[in-house]
């Protein structure tokens, strides 16, 4: 049974109102929060170094990048948590974390144009990736069992216009490349009647030089023990494209285009013993 935390709301005209929603045995919620800030709030506690820390001194000792994206949201965090303890989460400093510190070669041909737009980059030479390219697929628990899987998404039933209880779009961290493009990871959950379905985004428009998309999907239909995982990479020289860079802003405008790179579908199996018990 579903049941909705604040039924007073219409579901369907404000899904965005409600923060939480029961799932059979699944709790889905979301957080949101205010930028990360630029720099150390609490000195005289950060300082102390005894286990409290304000969020901007927790992204420095956490990750080994030299800079942050502009706008990180360090407590937005949609989170799926099965009744057996099993966590399915997002949030920006698990995908951070996986931001790389060296740069393969065609980031460096972007690092160019970058470079020439930004006299003062070079100051900072610590390499990087620049584009916070992350290949973030969530936050999962221990006990959550992955495995390959032939089964795949069913887009068909995605497709279907079921009521839909429960939206939200959050995004984890943006940067706009100085003007150059942009970067940008944002969580979407959709829960409908029978099934629910995240997608994780990590979309990447280097003006004029490179686009890249990188969606992990996740789908999980009522009482069945797992979730289906699928990781699409996508990645295009804009050039290739053919589209002008003013119809690329929006992410939807350009991935449908794009050529796929890699594809991965996982089962994310969330209760075992479901199974074997009954
Ligand atoms: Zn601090």
């Amino acid at each position: 049974m579903l049941t909705l935390q604040e039924t007073s709301v219409d579901a369907r005209r404000h899904p965005s109102n409600l923060n939480s929603i029961e799932f059979g045995p699944w709790h889905i919620s979301y957080d949101m929060s205010c930028i990360l800030p630029s720099m150390c709030s609490t000195k005289v506690v950060c300082e102390r170094n005894d286990d409290q820390f304000c969020q901007f001194c927790i992204y420095c000792k956490e990750l080994s990048i030299p800079h942050f994206p502009d706008m990180v949201f360090p407590k937005n965090n949609l989170s799926l948590t099965h009744q057996n303890g099993a966590k399915i989460s997002f949030n920006p400093l698990d995908a951070l974390k996986l931001v790389a510190c060296t740069v393969d070669a065609i980031e460096v041909s972007c690092a160019e144009v970058w470079q020439e737009a930004r006299p003062d980059a070079t100051k900072k030479k610590k390499s990087f990736d620049w584009t916070f390219s992350t290949n973030y697929q969530g936050t999962l628990s221990d006990n959550i069992i992955v495995e390959p899987s032939e089964e795949g998404i069913n887009f068909e039933l995605l497709k279907q216009k079921d009521q839909i209880l429960f939206y939200h779009d959050l995004t984890l961290f943006e940067d706009e490349l100085h003007d150059h493009g942009i970067s940008k990871l944002s969580v979407k959950i959709r829960v409908m009647p029978t099934h629910w379905f995240v997608l994780l985004r990590y979309f990447l428009r280097v003006d004029d030089v490179l686009v890249r998309s990188n969606e992990t999907r996740l789908f999980h239909m009522a009482n069945t023990n797992y979730v289906i995982r699928e990781y699409t990479v996508k990645e295009s020289k804009a050039a290739d494209l053919k589209i002008p860079t003013a119809q690329m802003k929006e992410a939807d405008d350009v991935i449908p285009f794009m050529p796929v790179k890699k594809k991965v579908v996982h089962k994310l199996i969330v209760n075992s013993e479901s199974n074997s018990s009954s």
